[in-house]
């Protein structure tokens, strides 16, 4: 349900006001736009908005469909208008810190699999062959 709504609200969101209005002013010339990025001018097939302050918090994680909501369907000011290389390089960026995240909130092993793997060491080291004299 979650990847299902989240998806319709993505897509709803590609008719969102604030982005026409931050593409339209990111366009210098017929199918000619400016990226906030590295400045560069590229067709409109490889433009793309980008939320400045990402919908989902990386170092948060999702919070709640109002604050989803809220974030998805900023301000233009919370806008900007990215090459695809820029974009994804943003996207990388927060990628890094979203993982970061996930990996320190796992919760730490439990020492019962620990012991196991100690024994089993110990046993492979027990049954290793001794050289053996000529
Ligand atoms: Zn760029």
């Amino acid at each position: 349900m979650h990847d299902f709504v989240l998806n319709a609200l993505r897509r709803a969101s590609l008719r969102w006001s604030a982005r026409t209005k931050v593409k339209q002013a990111a366009r210098v010339a017929r199918n000619k736009y400016s990226c906030a990025g590295c400045g560069q001018i590229v067709p409109n097939k490889e433009i793309e908005v980008d939320h400045v302050s990402p919908v989902v918090e990386p170092t948060q994680g999702f919070v709640d469909w109002n604050t989803y909501v809220a974030r998805l369907f900023c301000d233009a000011s919370n806008l900007q208008c990215l090459c695809r290389a820029c974009h994804i390089e943003k996207g990388r960026a927060e990628g890094k810190i979203r993982l970061a995240r996930k990996k320190a909130e796992k919760p730490p092993k439990e020492p019962k699999e620990a012991k196991p793997k100690k024994a089993a060491k110990k046993k492979q080291a027990r049954r290793r062959p001794r050289k053996q004299g000529d």
